[in-house]
């Protein structure tokens, strides 16, 4: 399967030939157990000398036909799926950090990530160094100490910088540290951490890989040996993702690269409009040529995805003004969804945080992430525009802040 194309890949990896019954399109089996008359098969099976399943907690079919279209897509040996985003992010920490290990991690990871790192991993004695975000400098520096394990994302949650994941792949494998991507903002159709020498990479599954936002997962690949060893925490703390979600990830993942396509171009067009704006003071966007990490995104990533940010004129007064006038998007937490997804990140993604914390990350209180959906571009830049128009205009006239 692995010399298709993505777009191949999305919708005919791990979908198996044969079925019960002679389905064509894999089922959601709910079985728990599953059962041999032949002892000697059911012998091979249990003690992983044969390919099947055996009970729920371990592996299932419509799980595994999941975790085997997302390791087409990255290319990985092996992957394993969770129950969620954060299982996947927690479970991996956890298979491999131990009391007295050094995790070498960025400022703006995911506010879940960040509160493993904050809250429980320094409970077990492991260190946690925090380093600027896009200060590839820095980051070096800190990995040249001695770290096991270097935990990166690219592009960043809310404010989309960008990480050269080669550069610091190399940086991590010269202290032999384990190098970990979460890659849920680019999508295995835009960037393929891997590939860029990663170790492992993990995606929210929620978002993207889903698209619908009707379904939970999360899921780990890599090479086999470093994925069986994440399995084998997961099958034993039991983060099993349920097979309802997987069949509708597995679902939505059929049409994954088409609505990236979409979402693309969707992100773009925005991005390009809302720079021209005068309603806006700045944008966020690394398909943008004045980004700070653009160069870097053209190398690394096959397009620049459907995540952007922005501020607006008068800030959180503002942007409380205008949103709810989008018919065009959902207020609401999350991303990834073919329908497009707006809203502030001290709701949404940040809001554990305080105002301070948030200033601190670089996050302004009036600052709107989007994620573009599939809708026609033409209707969410008019949209966007209807929304402005409707504003007081002594906002443009105001001092800017
Ligand atoms: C949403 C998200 C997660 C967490 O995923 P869940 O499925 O919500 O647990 C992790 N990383 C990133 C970048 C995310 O956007």
């Amino acid at each position: 399967m692995t010399t298709f194309k993505p777009g191949t890949k999305a919708s005919w990896s791990g979908e198996k030939h044969q079925l019960a019954f002679g389905a064509t399109q894999v089922p959601v089996v709910n079985s728990v157990s599953f059962g041999y008359d032949d002892m000697d098969e059911w012998y091979e099976i249990a003690t992983g000398q044969r390919e099947g399943h055996i009970y729920g907690r371990n592996t299932n079919p419509t799980n595994q036909a999941f975790e085997d279209k997302l390791k087409d897509l990255e290319n990985a040996e092996a992957a394993t799926a969770f129950a969620s985003g954060m299982a996947a992010i927690s479970n991996t920490l956890y298979t491999f950090l131990r009391p007295g290990d050094r995790v070498v991690t960025i400022k703006d990871t995911y506010g879940g990530t960040n509160k493993i790192f904050t809250e429980f991993l320094p409970n077990m004695g492991v260190d946690i160094t925090f380093c600027e975000t896009a200060n590839h400098e820095e980051m070096e520096a800190e990995i040249a100490k001695g770290c096991d394990l270097v935990y990166l994302e690219s592009p960043t949650n809310p404010t989309l910088k960008i990480i050269d994941i080669e550069r610091m792949a190399k940086a991590g494998h010269e202290v032999d540290a384990l190098v970990v991507v979460d890659g849920t903002f680019a999508s295995p159709i835009n960037q393929n951490p891997l590939e860029l020498g990663a170790d492992i990479v993990l995606h929210s599954a929620t978002k993207y890989l889903g698209g619908h936002s009707d379904a939970m997962g999360g899921v780990v690949a890599g090479s086999k040996e470093l994925v069986d060893q994440i399995y084998h925490y997961r099958e034993i703390n039991g983060a099993t993702i349920n097979p309802h979600a997987a069949y509708l990830l597995l679902r939505g993942m059929k049409t994954l690269e088409l609505r990236i396509r979409q979402q693309n171009e969707n992100a773009m067009k925005v991005a390009q409009y809302l720079k021209t704006s005068e309603w806006v003071t700045d944008v966020f966007y690394p398909g943008l040529e004045d980004h700070v990490g653009h160069e870097i995104a053209k190398k690394q990533m096959k397009d620049f995805g459907g995540m952007l940010s922005f501020n607006v004129r008068g800030g959180v007064e503002t942007m409380n003004q205008l949103l709810p006038k989008l018919k065009l998007a959902k207020r609401a937490a999350s991303l990834g969804c073919v329908q497009t997804i707006i809203g502030p990140p001290r709701v949404t993604s940040h809001v554990e945080c305080t105002p301070e914390e948030r200033a601190a990350m670089g996050i302004p209180e009036g600052l709107i992430r989007y994620s573009a959906g599939i809708e026609d571009p033409d209707d969410l830049i008019a949209d966007l525009e209807q929304a402005f128009e409707s504003l007081p205009k002594e906002i443009l006239t105001a001092e800017v802040n």
